[in-house]
């Protein structure tokens, strides 16, 4: 007897699961009360056709404006989405939980140097600026008290024109102020000498990757050996990249420098999760379109050496261990009923994974909105 009032009591048949390398033979995979069961109650059958069932999408890297963005989210199978920055705890808390939509996780404002590009646009918390390493615990403390679930940092390049970037020494305190906090800490670089103040920093996670030239044999090298994971935004470097006309080849800057460090990351077995930067600020220079861009964000990976598998583990098992959620990423009894039907097997072509057949979040079905 189901008495839940989304009576989430259901089995999905005649589907193959991706199990993080292949697919299964045809089985059936039992829900009870927002979670995978070992076995069936007595719920509604969904009819799975023969279709490829996948774990929930992560997409590592996203901006919120409106609690709009988690249906944008949820009907592209995203369920969930790790917020790198966005400046109103209130728009935060009002998107946390929401029944039947994708969940998420937030930094809440990010911290920048005191004369940022972030801080002239105006768009984050004043107290984000962080003037040296003495000001690093008060910044952590703020972004706690506001329930931020880890610490994002923006290294800009110390080169750049009228920028106060945060210095070496600011950057290892965040770092040692957020860890003694238990956050996990994301830095955005985006140029060489940012990505080598990251590394030097020890931060936990880089996100983006240069355009200019690709990392250095000692970067890759030194992310390994640190344990350093990349969310390379590869729809954002590629659109930053089209919109300057950047070429695609050659020695100057381009989507193509950017795709080279990807597949240097990988042949050094360094962790690299999707991310798409999906954003709609607008200053920036590009903005992913919520939940839709994840997909391309896929292609872009498997173009730059991921095989379909790996692209896949980096937006479902892969994000959720990085993010320390485990309670999601697989398809195994216990974990959260985040699932994805797809009509044909994204194993033999990534780009069908736009092929969504149905979409549940914790057991609820999502409404397609066609
Ligand atoms: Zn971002």
């Amino acid at each position: 007897m189901s008495t839940s009032a989304s009576g989430n009591s259901f089995a999905i048949n005649n589907v193959r699961v991706f199990d993080g390398h292949g697919l299964s033979s045809l089985r059936t995979v039992f829900v009870e009360g927002g979670l995978i069961a070992t076995a069936g109650g007595d719920g509604e059958v969904v009819e799975g056709g023969g279709g490829v069932l996948i774990p929930g999408l992560i997409d590592a890297h996203v901006h919120f404006d409106s609690p709009e963005n988690l249906r944008e989210f949820a009907r592209f199978g995203v369920t969930t989405a790790l917020d790198m920055g966005t400046n109103s705890p209130t728009l935060i808390d009002s998107m946390r939980k929401v029944p039947g939509l994708t969940d998420i996780r937030s930094a809440l404002s990010p911290a920048f140097g005191p004369s940022g590009r972030e801080l002239t646009a105006n768009t984050f918390a004043l107290s984000a600026v962080v003037t040296g390493p003495d000001d690093a615990e008060r910044f952590v403390a703020d972004r706690a008290g506001e329930g931020c679930d880890y610490v994002k940092i923006i290294i800009e390049d110390p080169a750049e024109k009228g920028t106060a970037a945060l210095n070496g020494e600011t950057l290892a305190a965040l770092v040692v102020a957020a860890h003694a906090q238990g956050f996990l800490t994301i830095a955005h670089a985006s140029s060489d000498a940012a990505v080598q103040l990251g590394i030097n920093a020890g931060v936990d996670i880089l996100t983006h990757v240069p355009l200019r030239s690709p990392l250095t044999p000692g970067q890759v090298a030194a992310m390994k050996s640190k344990g350093i994971a990349i969310v390379p935004t590869l729809s954002m470097m590629e659109g930053i990249g089209a919109k300057f006309a950047m070429p695609t080849q050659g020695p100057g800057p381009g989507i193509h420098q950017v795709q080279q460090s990807v597949t240097d990351i990988l042949a050094a077995g360094v962790r690299i999760v999707a991310g798409t930067d999906a954003n709609n600020t607008p200053f920036v220079p590009f903005s992913p379109k919520h939940g839709e861009s994840l997909h391309g964000e896929l292609q872009l990976l498997v173009g730059a050496g991921l095989t379909p598998a790996q692209a896949l583990v980096s937006a479902t098992a892969s994000a959720a261990e990085l993010f320390r959620l485990q309670d999601r990423g697989t398809i195994v009894p216990g974990l959260r009923a985040d699932l994805v039907l797809l009509g044909s097997n994204p194993l033999e072509d990534i780009s069908r994974t736009r092929d969504i057949r149905a979409v549940w979040i914790e057991g609820e079905r999502v409404q397609s909105s066609s």
